[in-house]
C-alpha cells in the first residue's frame, strides 16, 4: 500500500496540478491548487528551472501519487510494461488503470483512489463472485467487479454512487448502477486515460 509522507494537497502543490487525491474537495473551491498554486514550503513561490533528470523524476513522482503506488511496486509495473508487447509507457498506464482500486474509483464507487483502496482493503468488493481485498489486483477483460451482497448497504458506497450518478465511466468499463457492479469490457487504451502524464519521461528515466 502506498504511504503518503505529505498531506495530499501538498503533493498536488508540489506537482503544480490537481491530482484529485481527495474526492469531492478536489472539485470545490476549497482545493488548495485553486487557492495556492505554488509549491509548499518556505521557498515554494520561487521559480526553479528543472533539469532534464528533474523533469523526468517529477513526472514519475506525479504518476505514483496519482495512482497511490509506492516506488517498489511502480518499478515492478515498469518491468511488466517493458516485457509486454507495444509501447512501454502506454503499457505502464494500462497496468496502473487495471488496478482494482482504480477500477472501483473509475466506476464511481469510491470518491478518490485512496478511498477506493480502503474500501477494497476492507473487503467490500468481489471480482467474478469472489471476494478480493487486494487493491493492487489487476483486472482482465471480462472480469466483473461488484460490491459484495452483504456490503450493499455501506453508506460510503451508497453516497458515492449517488454523487457519481452523472459522472461518465470510461469506455473500457461498463457500469451497472442497479447491481452495483461493473464489467471490464477491454483494457484501457491511451485515449481512455484522461490524465495529463507524459509517460515517455518515465520510460526515459528508468532507461538511464
Ligand atoms: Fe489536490 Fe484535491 Fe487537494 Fe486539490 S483538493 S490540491 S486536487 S488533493
Amino acid at each position: 500500500m502506498a504511504r503518503y509522507k505529505d498531506e495530499q494537497c501538498r503533493i498536488c502543490r508540489r506537482e503544480g496540478q490537481k491530482l484529485f487525491l481527495k474526492g469531492s474537495r478536489c472539485y470545490s473551491d476549497k482545493c488548495s491548487i485553486s487557492r495556492r498554486n505554488y509549491a509548499p514550503g518556505q521557498h515554494g513561490q520561487r521559480r526553479t528551472k528543472l533539469s532534464e533528470y528533474g523533469t523526468q523524476l517529477r513526472e514519475k513522482q506525479k504518476t505514483k501519487s496519482y495512482y497511490g503506488v509506492a516506488e517498489k511496486q511502480f518499478r515492478k509495473y515498469f518491468e511488466m510494461a517493458s516485457n509486454k508487447r507495444g509501447i512501454t509507457g502506454t503499457n505502464l498506464l494500462q497496468i496502473l488503470e487495471s488496478r482494482l482500486d482504480n477500477v472501483v474509483y473509475r466506476l464511481g464507487f469510491g470518491s478518490s483512489r485512496a478511498q477506493a483502496r480502503q474500501l477494497v482493503n476492507h473487503g467490500q468488493f468481489e471480482v467474478n463472485g469472489k471476494k478480493v481485498d487486494i487493491a493492487s489486483y489487476l483486472v482482465k477483460p471480462g472480469d466483473v467487479v461488484s460490491v459484495r451482497e452483504s456490503k450493499k448497504d455501506n453508506s460510503t458506497i451508497k453516497a458515492n454512487v449517488e454523487e457519481n450518478a452523472a459522472k461518465p465511466v470510461p469506455e473500457w468499463l461498463e457500469k451497472n448502477a442497479e447491481t452495483l457492479s461493473g464489467k471490464v469490457v477491454r483494457l484501457a487504451s491511451r485515449e481512455d486515460i484522461d490524465i495529463p502524464i507524459e509517460e515517455h519521461l518515465i520510460v526515459e528515466l528508468y532507461s538511464k
